[in-house]
């Protein structure tokens, strides 16, 4: 039975990443929702960075059919944290209604 809470679950799923030689989990399942099938894509990204909301574009990912979970390569995310915190990445503002 899968569940996302438990770690064994994406510990296994990093297992047979390695097992097939490839950093690629293009068709595995995702680890979140167990039903949906997980593909490449690039996309947007939102990631907070202090006060701040920092929209990122064009951020390869696995993403879920199902649910939508998102999955990146640890240098991906790295890369996410550096862009957000450097200034000069940033190219335009956008104003964003908060609702409460
Ligand atoms: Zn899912």
């Amino acid at each position: 039975m899968c569940n996302y809470f438990k770690p064994v679950n994406l510990w296994l799923l990093l297992l047979r990443m390695k097992a097939k030689k490839v950093a690629d989990l293009t068709g595995e399942i995702c680890t979140r929702c167990c039903t949906g099938h997980l593909a490449a894509k690039r996309g947007r990204e939102y990631f907070r960075h202090k006060d701040e909301l920092v929209i990122i574009e064009n951020v390869p990912a696995w993403v879920c059919n199902k649910c939508g979970e998102r999955y990146h390569r640890a240098v991906v995310f790295k890369s996410i944290r550096q862009i957000a915190a450097a200034k000069s990445r940033i190219t335009k503002h956008v104003r964003v209604p908060v609702a409460r």
